[in-house]
């Protein structure tokens, strides 16, 4: 199995490119964030407390979180659910981050995130530990970055797509807080892998992201 990494912060862009990559290569793509938000909404209504860390570890292993093909798209289900788009609200972000603290949610991921890899040839992943803990013998680890404001724009306007309306100022400091937690949790914290290549992509259209991964993929994965 070959796989590309991909970690960064929120609003990165790490899933357009993602899933972009996946098609060009021909391999499967793997949104673990989708994962940890898909267990969040399944605590949320089970009414389980984001800090119990017990009981949310043995929800982890219950739950059955699958991905389907969906023509270009990609459709996450929880218990045999269509939860694609209720996944994506700015709520959901921040009970996904709360929850993934906790060591043995992570264990249960990481787990089904290797299992559901193994199936496949090619495997594009992306999250926040893909390089570091996932997938530390990935073939490419990507590490792709922007800055905050940049992020949050990216944010604003993705939302405004899915019909939120988030002011600016709200969407800037829900990604501020989820960067502090992110990196900041004992377990598996979002970090540079050693070994992975920085993109920092302030300015860049998603194309140019895009354009540019591609190549270092190809050149890596010896596909030129
Ligand atoms: O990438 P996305 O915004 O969908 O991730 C939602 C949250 O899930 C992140 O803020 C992070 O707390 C958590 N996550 C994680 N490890 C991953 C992917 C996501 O902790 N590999």
């Amino acid at each position: 199995m070959t796989v590309v990494a991909i970690d960064g912060p929120a609003g990165s862009g790490k899933s357009t490119l993602a899933r972009g990559l996946a098609r060009a290569l021909g391999f499967v793509f793997l949104d673990t964030g989708a994962m940890y938000r898909a267990l969040a909404l399944a605590a949320q209504r089970a009414g389980i407390d984001p800090d119990d860390a017990e009981r949310l570890a043995q929800l982890a292993q219950q739950v059955d979180i699958r991905f389907e093909a969906d023509g270009e798209a990609q459709r996450v289900l929880l218990d045999g659910e269509d939860v694609s788009e209720a996944i994506r609200t700015p709520e959901i972000s921040d009970l996904a981050s709360r929850i993934a603290v906790h060591a043995g949610v992570r264990r249960a991921m990481v787990a089904l995130q290797r299992a559901l890899a193994s199936a496949a040839h090619g495997v594009v992943a992306e999250g926040r530990d893909t390089t570091t803990v996932v997938f530390p013998d990935a073939a490419v680890k990507l590490y792709l970055d922007a800055s905050p404001q940049e992020r949050a724009r990216r944010r604003q306007h993705q939302l405004q797509q899915q019909g939120i309306d988030a002011p600016y100022e709200q969407v800037l400091q829900a990604i501020l807080e989820r960067d502090a937690r992110d990196a900041a949790r004992a377990d598996s914290p979002l970090r540079i892998a050693d070994d992975a290549l920085v993109i920092q992509n302030d300015g860049w259209s998603k194309e140019q992201t895009f354009e540019y991964a591609l190549q270092l993929c190809r050149e890596r994965l010896g596909m030129l």
